[in-house]
């Protein structure tokens, strides 16, 4: 049998023909299949604007950017998460302080936010970066209440979550970067997520304000519209009694980057939305499938069974003897994978004091987890063989008679 990744993408004839169009076509970047991946998205996802970004990396630093992030800005996130979620604040020169996560559902526990938020001066805290882990919605109803009872912003890291949602108070579907209670939010399409475009991300939002600015910000800082420019016409036009602004004229107006999409991305991109509930059904019927495949297994807890709205970047397991399980699987060609080591101890974030017994039920995740084959094109044979290789090195551990402890 060929090797089972734990996540890959699912390229198409269709896609591929998308591709090559867009790469016949008068512009590979900055054309009109930009706008176009744009608009689909911002309706797939709910939402007013959306714009499109090189990777969910450069997203997430254009998002604090926006916000204008700063020196001495305290900035709260989740420890189990890619590490971006945690860099953008650095980027800016923020502090990023980490919060614990709730061990059931593996997302930033929002008691644990509330805490530190009552436990110091009012004004300390800028923002909170919640993360819809594994492609589970985070109740961004309840954190912006919070967040509004003292003044943050919220970046919602919906990169694992496109199609997914969760029910408001009002019992409505509320779909990840709808930005209805977040103010930015933000994806990527590296191949393991949902949608591929190779490198690529997208910021949502519902305010017009950022949206203009995530735009210049997007390039450099340029802007081209007339109604903001800084300079006066007869200095842009070298030409002392000139009132308009010559064809030609533009202005760097702060200090943006070149985090553009390239069109054949975009058409790549566009092309995949087209497939992606598609993709999330298939997703849900695999979790489903592991989930009853484990039911009533004392030594495997999941992420709280099967929830409406997960849209399933990850299908996680809690086990004993993880890295024993990892073995086994590699060995007949599984590549389950580890999501994530803790931010808070990676080297880099240790020098600013963060230590191990800092986040228990984070600490306690990462010494159990492991995230199992979840892409749409796993089939069901493949599926089926992952399953019977846990359950068989969990038979062999106890026939073995060595103790597993019910979790
Ligand atoms: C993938 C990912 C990112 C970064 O996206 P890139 O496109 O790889 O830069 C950020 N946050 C989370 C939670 C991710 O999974």
């Amino acid at each position: 049998m060929h090797s089972i990744p734990y996540g890959r993408q699912h390229i198409t004839e269709q896609d591929i023909a998308a591709v090559v169009e867009a790469l016949h076509a008068d512009y590979l970047t900055q054309g009109p299949r930009i706008a176009e991946f744009e608009a689909k998205f911002a309706t797939y996802v709910g939402t007013q604007y959306a714009i499109a970004v090189s990777n969910g990396t450069a997203a997430l630093h254009l998002c604090t950017l926006a916000l204008e992030v700063a020196p001495g800005h305290k900035v709260i996130t989740t420890p189990i998460t890619f590490a971006a979620s945690a860099n953008c604040v650095r980027y800016c020169g923020g502090e990023v302080v980490f919060a614990d996560i709730d061990p059931d559902t593996y997302l930033l526990d929002i008691d644990s936010v509330r805490q530190l938020l009552q436990t110091s001066p009012k004004g300390t805290y800028q923002g909170i970066i919640p993360v819809d882990f594994a492609g589970r919605a985070v109740d961004l109803e309840t954190f912006r209440q919070l967040a509004d009872e003292y003044g943050l912003w919220l970046i919602e890291d919906a990169c694992h979550a496109p199609g997914g949602y969760f029910e408001d108070g009002q019992g409505v579907r509320q779909y990840c970067g709808n930005g209805r209670f977040a103010d930015l939010a933000i994806f990527s399409f590296h191949p393991v997520k949902h949608i591929a475009c190779g490198e690529g991300g997208m910021i949502t939002t519902n305010d017009e304000q950022l949206y203009h600015k995530l735009l210049r910000l997007r390039t450099h800082g340029i802007s081209r519209e007339v109604g903001s420019f800084q300079n006066s016409p007869a200095f842009a036009a070298a030409a002392p009694h000139a009132e308009i602004y010559p064809g030609w004229y533009m202005e760097m107006q702060n200090l943006g980057f070149n985090y553009r999409l390239t069109d054949f991305q975009a058409a790549l991109g566009t092309s995949q939305l087209t497939r992606a509930d598609e993709g999330l059904v298939k997703r849900r019927r695999i979790a489903t499938k592991y989930a009853e495949a484990f039911s009533g297994k004392p030594f495997i807890k999941g992420q709280s069974g099967i929830v409406e709205g997960h849209a399933y970047h990850l299908y996680v397991i809690e086990v004993e003897n993880r890295i024993g399980l990892y073995d086994f699987l590699r060995e007949h060609g599984i590549f389950a994978q580890v999501h994530y080591i803790p931010c808070h101890l990676m080297p880099y974030y240790r020098q600013f004091g963060w230590k191990e017994g800092d986040f228990p039920y984070a600490e306690l995740y990462y010494q159990k987890c492991l995230s199992l084959p979840m892409y749409p094109t796993l089939s069901e044979q493949e599926q089926e063989f992952v399953i019977q290789i846990i359950l068989d090195y969990y038979d062999r551990i106890n026939s073995r008679n060595i103790h597993i402890p019910i979790l």
